[in-house]
């Protein structure tokens, strides 16, 4: 008696479709329950182009009583799985797949496998929110946050963009013209500016300019430490006559603690530059937002005390003003996932983050109301996003041309296991804590 080959069924979907497909191929191939049995393809022995999957293999046991013979057996099995096949509808319209989900359903390079086009699993995040029945759908676009390019003049250890001097990454003029199209014509009531330093941008005073001339409100995410650089000394003076609120890094008001996130003799640099913008009306007539990050795999304190800090401390020792703190966690991605992996802590911060989930942050979080753009002029729901390359999809990859407001509201947010980042403890978004 000769095993059959084993029939493999590639398959994404939650347990319970799995469950049920499994139950519909016993009965149509007529194969007691006895002779099937489901194993998980590992890492390695998956195809590659199915690696985010979770793939199963349903194997016929040689004990099988209805295999008399393995060609029996055989015929048996391609009878079941073009059964399969042709059921496939019924699941769709049943609602267990998602019609996209069975592209691809039929035999495939030998008749004993079958093959279901993957489906993404729930992640956790999105198990947790299904477990408190919530759901993370876009509202109305508020604000268009335009990421120009990861070069910076900095290379910070928590820095989510992995910039850096060395960087090329940078949005063109041809692009950067379609943006400004696509603002003018659908007028986004902010206007956000980041990169890496977004100043470095050829472009970045090109989107302020067509921002303000349509009347929009523009952010620049400035790192502080630009405006001290050969060739940008008259930012301050620039922002100020476009009325560009800025909001700048400063993760702490201590020399040493800055130091360690972003380098030597940068605390002494933010701290000239502050004055500069002070010196233009900053803080005082122009908004001027300070953006705090933990040192290290911590969550933020409470907002409010920390701003009453700053503010005493930048005040006492500078003579500095500012109007609003915004604290931020740090996303356990890109640099800051290496430094955690480094430092042994990934662990640790992600089980923080996990078990800090806050429901009632969902309705602020930012990717509710952002859409964000890369230097190439694909979207995403956020910048985070961005940087794990979750961009925007419908059968195709998007861009910010193939988008209108209107078309993405109420659409599902894509989400991952870093989103616990922006819903821990008192949440986390580009305008700070959440609840
Ligand atoms: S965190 Fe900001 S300032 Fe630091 S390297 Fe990243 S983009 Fe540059
Ligand atoms: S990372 Fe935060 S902002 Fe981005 S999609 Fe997840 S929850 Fe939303």
């Amino acid at each position: 008696m000769s095993a059959a080959k084993p029939l493999t069924l590639i398959n994404a979907s939650s347990r319970n479709v799995q469950d049920i497909l499994v139950g519909r191929f016993r009965r149509l191939s007529g194969h007691p329950k006895s002779s099937l049995r489901l194993e998980e393809l590992t890492q390695s022995n998956r195809p590659k182009s199915f690696n985010d999957c979770q793939m199963y293999r349903f194997r016929s046991s040689p004990q099988s009583p209805s295999s008399a013979a393995g060609g029996t057996r055989d015929k048996e099995l391609v009878r079941g799985a073009w059964r399969l096949a042709v059921t496939a509808p019924v699941l769709v319209k049943a609602g267990l797949f998602r019609a996209f989900d069975l592209a691809f359903l039929g035999l495939k390079h030998h008749e004993q496998t079958c093959v279901a086009e993957p489906q993404p699993k729930m992640n956790r995040f999105e198990q947790r929110l299904s477990a408190d029945r919530l759901k993370l759908r876009r509202a109305s676009l508020q604000t268009l946050q335009i990421n120009v390019g990861r070069r910076c003049n900095q290379a910070c250890r928590h820095c989510h963009v992995d910039a850096g001097p060395w960087r090329t990454e940078t949005v063109s003029r041809p692009v950067a013209e379609r943006i400004g199209q696509w603002i003018a014509e659908h007028r986004p009531p902010v206007v956000d500016i980041t990169g890496g330093a977004p100043e470095l941008s050829e472009s970045f005073r090109f989107f302020v300019e067509c921002a303000r001339a349509g009347g929009l409100r523009v952010l620049d995410r400035c790192n502080l430490t630009i405006i001290e650089e050969p060739g940008y000394g008259d930012l301050p003076e620039y922002l100020a006559a476009q009325a560009v609120e800025v909001v700048a890094s400063l993760p702490c008001y201590t020399a040493a603690n800055v130091a360690k996130q972003r380098g030597n003799g940068v605390f002494e640099k933010s701290i000239a530059a502050l004055r500069k913008l002070n010196a233009v009306g900053y803080g005082t007539q122009l908004p001027l937002h300070l953006v705090y990050n933990p040192v290290g795999p911590r969550l933020p304190g409470p907002q409010a005390q920390l701003e009453a800090d700053y503010k005493a401390e930048l005040g006492r020792h500078f003579g500095i003003v500012f109007n609003r703190l915004y604290t931020i966690t740090n996303q356990p991605i890109a640099r800051f996932a290496q430094d955690l992996r480094g430092m042994g802590k990934w662990d640790e911060y992600v089980e923080l983050l996990t078990s800090s989930f806050n429901p009632s942050t969902i309705d602020g979080l930012m990717c509710r109301t952002t859409l964000s753009v890369g230097w190439s002029g694909e979207v995403y729901d956020c910048d985070f996003n961005q940087m794990l390359g979750m961009q925007l999809r419908n059968g195709k990859p998007l861009f910010l041309w193939d988008v209108t407001p209107e078309v993405l509201e109420n659409q599902a947010v894509r989400t991952g296991e870093h989103c616990f980042a922006c819903t821990a403890g008192c949440g986390s978004s580009c305008t700070g804590s959440l609840a």
